[in-house]
């Protein structure tokens, strides 16, 4: 007599794997993205399929993108019924978006949360690809509060952010709701996409700034932006030499990229 041997998929922690099993989560995180057959969505990390299967009921197309080789038969399994997805196993930060807009929603790996809002927001607009019209993506709760951030309390993370669109903060959601249970708690927030970014200026020296600006804690701006411009620049800016990295708003930012 044969035996059919189910292996059981052990959560990998390298690649952030904490799947999410509280419906009431699911069911906000789709709520949110107000999905409709007219929208293409993009999943980053479909895990075992529990989101992958809620957007494939309402998407027109759904391109699941998922590293982990192990996790692609038993989703082509669980998503066997939908004719509508594309499940692509590989790493999302090699993935070329496509040229008609999507959305984007996932619970993502949040080792890589950074990397994969530089790629899909700073990159695509940059390189001339397409960013997504929306993102509604879990993230650590520290990083979504980060993200959303406000003068006097900016951060390089928010302004990377901030640039190419609004983000908000949905829900909090407890680590409870995951398996395995991270140390951590989380949140979905929405990013409205803008259309174009949220300054006109050369976007590469724009950012060169705010990363020296914020290159030195606590130091005034008169000092982190001494090799590009100092004082003068600052003054030129209309900008308070002694202010800290910090207090600026994305137009001040500009200002400086301008002058
Ligand atoms: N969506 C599932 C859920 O909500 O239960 C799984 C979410 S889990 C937090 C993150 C998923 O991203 C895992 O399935 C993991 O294998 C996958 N992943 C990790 N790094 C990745 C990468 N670089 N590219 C694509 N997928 C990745």
């Amino acid at each position: 007599m044969q035996y059919l041997r189910v292996k059981a998929h052990r959560p990998k922690k390298s690649l952030g794997q904490n799947f999410l099993h509280d419906r009431r989560i699911l069911e906000k995180i789709v709520h949110a993205a107000s999905i409709s057959k007219e929208d293409t969505v993009i999943e980053i990390g479909p895990g075992k399929g529990i989101l992958t299967t809620e957007l494939a009921k309402l998407a027109g197309h759904l391109i699941a993108i998922e590293k982990d080789r192990d996790l692609i038969r038993p989703l082509h399994a669980t998503l066997s019924d939908f004719n509508n997805v594309e499940l692509l196993n590989e790493d999302v930060l090699d993935y070329t978006m496509p040229k008609n807009r999507y959305k984007l929603v996932a619970n993502i790996p949040y080792y890589i949360t950074s990397p994969i809002l530089t790629h899909f927001l700073h990159d695509a607009f940059t390189k001339n690809l397409t960013p997504p019209t929306v993102c509604i993506l879990l993230v650590q709760k520290e990083v979504a509060q980060k993200i959303c951030a406000a003068p006097p309390d900016m951060n390089v993370l928010a302004l990377n952010i901030q640039t190419f669109g609004k983000p908000k903060i949905i829900s909090y959601v407890s680590r409870n709701a995951f398996s395995p249970k991270p140390n951590v708690d989380s949140a979905i927030i929405r990013i409205d996409v803008f259309k174009k970014p949220a300054v006109d200026c050369d976007l590469a020296h724009y950012f060169e700034l705010i990363h020296a600006g914020f290159s030195q804690k606590r130091k005034t701006l008169a000092n982190s932006l001494k090799k590009l411009g100092g004082v003068t620049l600052l003054q030129q800016a209309g900008i308070n030499p002694t202010c800290r990295a910090e207090t600026l708003t994305i137009s001040e930012w500009q200002s400086l990229a301008l002058n």
